[in-house]
């Protein structure tokens, strides 16, 4: 379908997108599965691209710079949450698509399309290299939303961190937990993942079917970031959490998770809490960390018209780790 952004603002900047990374919550929204999806809906908030053109009043952008765009294209600006750049916090706050917008048809447009254009507070910095763009695409949804968590619980050395689920936002969770210096241990249901979760830099893989190997783990993790998309037993992870951990949940299931027993938070302190993507400023801190890192996603590159294909295969677990659509295919 051919649609229409708004004319560049003083405050936009118009992107050429180059990539956009196929997320499971794109699932959710396009088939309707979390209450409230406007159609027609245009997902897609793993956006890389290059500045086509910016407004009189912006500073810190110009045309030809590589830039990415993820969850977030607006906010209010002005509450304690934007001041304190947790934007995605913001009671206001307008997602890259399905969100409330004056630009026609009246909700927000996402990255599964060949431009966009975005006020420059929500633009940021790509300083990957240009061969490594697509890779980078991933890292504005699923970078953020684990990188977020394993900051706030202060995941690095010395840590021992689960990443549950190994999908997009899963594996991410993994190089980064990585890359801080913890000790990662990732939970799969996939046999098939047992080596590749090693290659993504865990010490230890842990099929989660498999009671004696969960058992093994008992009461040791500091914090486990629990990513599936799917409701399941809560109680099963939270055991393997010692005295004063979390596990937070970024998963966000259409259906809630059964409620776990209050005896196994009560008797060792434990929390169980939630994490919503990431603010823009500590999104250009995971981005900037990753490209001096070496950290991209490891994605397969599909044209726009296998995106039904690339869902399905994402419902079955049968994806390593992130499709990214080649937006030149859109054409
Ligand atoms: P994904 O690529 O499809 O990966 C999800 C992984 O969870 C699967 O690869 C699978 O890993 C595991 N899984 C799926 N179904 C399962 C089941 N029934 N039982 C056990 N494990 C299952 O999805 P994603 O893009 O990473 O997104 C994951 C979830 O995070 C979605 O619900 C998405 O909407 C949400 N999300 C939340 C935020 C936030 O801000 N909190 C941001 C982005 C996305 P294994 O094969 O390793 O078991
Ligand atoms: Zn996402």
């Amino acid at each position: 379908m051919e649609i229409t952004r708004r004319s560049v603002g003083p405050s936009d900047v118009q992107i050429a997108i180059a990539y956009c990374g196929v997320c499971h919550s794109d699932i959710h929204q396009a088939r309707g599965e979390w209450a409230g999806t406007q159609y027609p809906c245009v997902p897609g908030h793993e956006i890389v691209g290059r500045v086509t053109a910016v407004g009189t009043d912006v500073k810190k952008f110009a045309e030809g710079d590589l830039v990415g765009i993820g969850c977030i294209v607006d906010s209010c600006k002005q509450c304690g949450d934007c001041e304190s750049g947790l934007e995605n916090y913001c009671d206001h706050m307008v997602g890259t698509y399905n969100g409330p917008t004056q630009d026609a048809p009246g909700h927000t447009l996402g990255g599964y399309s060949e431009q966009i254009v975005v006020h420059e507070r929500y633009v940021l910095r790509v300083t990957h290299s240009e061969d490594q763009l697509a890779a980078v695409a991933p890292l504005l949804c699923a970078g953020i939303t684990t990188w977020s968590p394993l900051r706030h619980w202060n995941a690095g050395p010395g840590k021992k961190v689960g990443v549950v689920g190994i999908g997009g936002l899963g594996h991410m969770g993994v190089k980064l937990a990585a890359a801080l210096g913890a000790h990662v241990v990732a939970f799969t249901t996939s046999e098939s993942k047992r080596e590749a979760a090693l290659a993504l830099g865990a010490n230890e893989v842990v099929v989660s079917r498999n009671e004696q190997e969960m058992a093994a783990h008992q009461t040791s993790f500091d914090l486990i970031v629990n990513t599936v998309a799917a409701p399941h037993d809560l109680d099963a992870f939270l055991v393997l959490l010692k005295r004063d951990g979390a596990m937070v949940l970024v998963g966000a299931p259409a259906t809630p998770h059964p409620s776990p027993a209050v005896f196994n938070l009560i008797l060792k302190r434990r929390s169980l809490a939630g994490s919503a993507i990431g603010g823009i400023p500590e999104t250009q801190e995971m981005l900037d960390y990753c490209a001096q890192h070496g950290v991209v996603a490891d994605i397969e590159l599909i044209r726009a018209e296998q995106v039904n294909e690339a869902y399905e295969r994402m419902m079955r677990g049968d994806v390593k780790y992130r499709f990214v659509i080649d937006n030149s295919t859109l054409a």
